[in-house]
C-alpha cells in the first residue's frame, strides 16, 4: 500500500507519490521568531516532523525545508518596543526555537531565513510588476492585484466574487472576509527595519517570504506544503497566488494542514491563562518526552485537547515502553525462538505501517505497539520468550521510535537545560519543586549507571547496535565518560 494523505486542495484523501522519482520535496511554514514557541506551534511542527520521518522510513529521500520568519509586523513592533535591532531581537528567539525543537526531538529541517533572501524577494516583486500582476502604491509599497488571479480562493474554497478590485490590505494577517489586494512589499516606516533593494527601500510581506524561499530551495513545483490550519487563508492562498501567477505551475501538489490544538477544552489564549510554551511545561516538571508523546497521540487532523491528565498518562506510556525495552535488552533468555512472538513482532510492524499509511493515524500505531508490549510482557512473565525473540521485538520498537522518538531517556539533561535557562533569565521563581526534584534526581546513581552499562554491553554482544548506541548516548548526555579498557568498561563522571 502507499501512503494516503488528506490534501486540503482537493478536500480528499489521496495517494501520495512524489513528483520526481524517489525524492520528496516538502516545505513547512516555520516559526515567526518573536516569542517562545507554544505547544500549539509544536503540535504542528511535530506532526510535520513525523510525516517526514515516516516518508524516510518508507524509503524516500526527503528534502524538508522550513523557514524562519525573522522579519514581520510583530517582530518589528516588539523590537522597536524593546529598543533593539530586528536582528538582535530575533536571534534570541530563533536560538530558543532551535533548542526547543531539539528538546522535543524534532529533526532539524533545512532552515531558511527571510532576511537572507531579501534581494530575491525584491526581484520577485519586480517580475510580478512586469507581468502587471503587482503594482506600486504611492508610498512605495507593492501590492498583489488579486483580480489578476482568477483562481484566488481555490485552497480555502472561498468565493470572492463580489470583491472590490483595488481595495487593499496592508497587514500580514487578516480575517477571511478581507479578500483584498495584499502587500507584497512594505515601504519603510520611521523607526522600522528596512532594506535598500532594486525596487526601492522597504521590507517583504510575510506571504512573499514563503513563496520565494520555498521555490528557491525546492523548485517551482514541489510535493508538499505544510502548516497549521490557520495558515490556509490568507497565508497559503496568497503564496499560491504569488507563485502560480509567476510560474503558471502548481506550487505544491499536496497541502497538509494540522488542526489547532485546544488546551483543557478551550482555545489557548493568554487571557484565559491556558497558554503554555514548551518551557512553561518543563518548568512545571513535565518531561519533554511526555509532551512529545501527548502531541503525537492524536492524528494531526483530529482535535487534540491538551490536558494535564493527558500529560501524566503520556508519561506513564513512555515509561512502559522504556521499561519494556530495558527488560528485553538486559534479559537473558533460553536458546531458541517462539513462532508466536516472531509473528507478533512482524504483525505489529505491519499494523504500525498500515496505520501511518492511513493519513498518519498515529493513535492506531501507538495502539499496535502497546498491544505488542502487553502480549510480550506476559510472555516474558511466563518465560515464553526465547533468545531469538528479543531481536524482532526490539526491531518493532525501533520502527516505532523512528517516528515517535520517545525511547531515549535523555529527559534529565534536557530538563536541566531548562532549569539553567530559567536561572540565567532570572526566572528562579518559575521553577517548580517538581522540576527541582527531577533535576536533582536526574543525576544517575552509581548503580543506575552500572545497570545501563551492563545493558549497553549486553546489547553490543547481541549486536543490537541501535540499542547500545542509544544507551551510550544517554550516558554521555548525563555527563558520564565511558572508557573501554582491557579489564572491561570503566566509567567516571565528568
Ligand atoms: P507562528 O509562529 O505563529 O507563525 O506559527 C507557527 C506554526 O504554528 C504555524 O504553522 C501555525 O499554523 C501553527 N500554530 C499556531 N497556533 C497553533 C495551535 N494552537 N495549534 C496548532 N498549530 C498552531
Ligand atoms: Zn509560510
Amino acid at each position: 500500500m502507499a501512503l494516503r494523505l488528506y490534501n486540503t486542495m482537493s478536500s480528499q484523501v489521496e495517494e501520495f507519490h512524489p513528483l520526481r522519482d524517489n525524492e520528496v520535496r516538502m516545505y513547512s511554514c516555520g516559526p515567526t521568531v518573536y516569542d517562545y514557541g507554544h505547544i500549539g506551534n509544536f503540535r504542528t511542527f511535530i506532526a510535520v516532523d513525523m510525516l517526514q520521518r515516516f516518508l524516510r522510513q518508507s524509503g524516500y529521500t526527503v528534502r524538508y525545508v522550513m523557514n524562519i520568519t525573522d522579519v514581520d509586523d510583530k517582530i518589528i513592533r516588539n523590537a522597536a518596543r524593546d529598543g533593539v535591532s530586528v536582528q538582535q531581537y530575533t536571534a534570541k528567539y530563533e536560538k530558543a526555537f532551535l533548542e526547543d525543537a531539539a528538546m522535543i526531538s524534532i529533526e532539524q529541517p533545512v532552515l531558511v531565513r527571510a532576511t537572507e533572501y531579501i534581494p530575491q524577494m525584491a526581484d520577485f516583486v519586480a517580475r510580478l510588476v512586469e507581468k502587471e500582476i503587482a503594482y506600486r502604491a504611492d508610498d512605495g509599497s507593492y501590492y498583489f492585484r488579486i483580480a489578476k488571479f482568477p483562481r484566488y480562493g481555490k485552497l480555502s474554497k472561498k468565493d470572492f466574487g463580489g470583491m472590490l478590485d483595488g481595495a487593499r490590505v496592508e497587514v500580514d494577517e487578516y480575517d477571511k472576509d478581507s479578500a483584498r489586494d495584499f502587500a507584497l512589499w512594505k515601504a519603510p516606516k520611521p523607526g522600522e527595519a528596512s532594506w535598500d533593494t532594486s525596487i526601492g527601500p522597504g521590507r517583504p510581506g510575510w506571504h512573499l517570504e514563503c513563496s520565494v524561499m520555498s521555490m528557491q530551495k525546492l523548485g517551482e513545483s514541489f510535493d508538499l506544503h505544510a502548516g497549521g490550519e490557520d495558515l490556509i487563508f490568507p497565508h497559503h492562498e496568497n503564496e499560491i497566488a504569488q507563485s502560480e501567477s509567476m510560474t503558471g505551475k502548481t506550487l505544491a501538489r499536496f497541502w497538509f494542514h494540522v488542526r489547532f490544538l485546544l488546551v483543557e477544552g478551550e482555545k489557548m489564549s493568554k487571557s484565559l491563562g491556558n497558554f503554555y510554551t514548551l518551557r512553561d511545561l518543563v518548568l512545571k516538571g513535565h518531561k519533554p518526552s511526555s509532551i512529545r508523546y501527548l502531541l503525537t497521540s492524536v492524528p494531526y487532523r483530529n482535535q487534540l485537547n491538551f490536558t494535564f491528565d493527558g500529560l501524566k498518562q503520556a508519561a506513564v506510556s513512555v515509561e512502559r515502553l522504556r521499561n519494556f525495552r530495558q527488560r528485553l535488552s538486559a534479559g537473558s533468555f533460553p536458546a531458541g525462538s517462539n513462532p508466536d512472538i516472531q509473528g507478533l513482532a512482524k504483525e505489529t510492524i505491519e499494523r504500525m505501517r498500515a496505520a501511518l499509511e492511513d493519513d498518519l493515524n498515529t493513535a492506531q500505531a501507538q495502539a499496535a505497539i502497546f498491544e505488542m508490549v502487553r502480549s510480550a510482557n506476559s510472555a516474558l512473565d511466563s518465560g515464553q520468550i526465547k533468545q531469538d525473540d528479543a531481536r524482532p521485538l526490539l526491531t518493532a520498537l525501533e520502527k516505532f521510535d523512528e517516528i515517535f522518538a520517545v525511547l531515549n531517556d535523555d529527559d534529565g539533561p534536557k530538563m536541566k537545560q531548562v532549569f539553567d535557562w530559567a536561572r540565567a533569565e532570572g526566572r528562579e521563581q518559575d521553577i517548580s519543586a517538581e522540576l527541582r526534584d527531577a533535576v536533582q534526581s536526574g543525576q544517575l546513581s552509581d548503580s543506575e549507571i552500572e545497570k545501563k552499562i551492563a545493558a549497553m554491553e549486553a546489547a553490543r554482544r547481541a549486536r543490537n547496535f541501535k540499542v547500545s548506541d542509544a544507551l551510550r548516548a544517554e550516558l554521555t548526555m548525563a555527563d558520564i565518560v565511558i572508557e573501554n579498557t582491557k579489564e572491561g568498561v570503566r566509567w567516571r563522571r565528568k
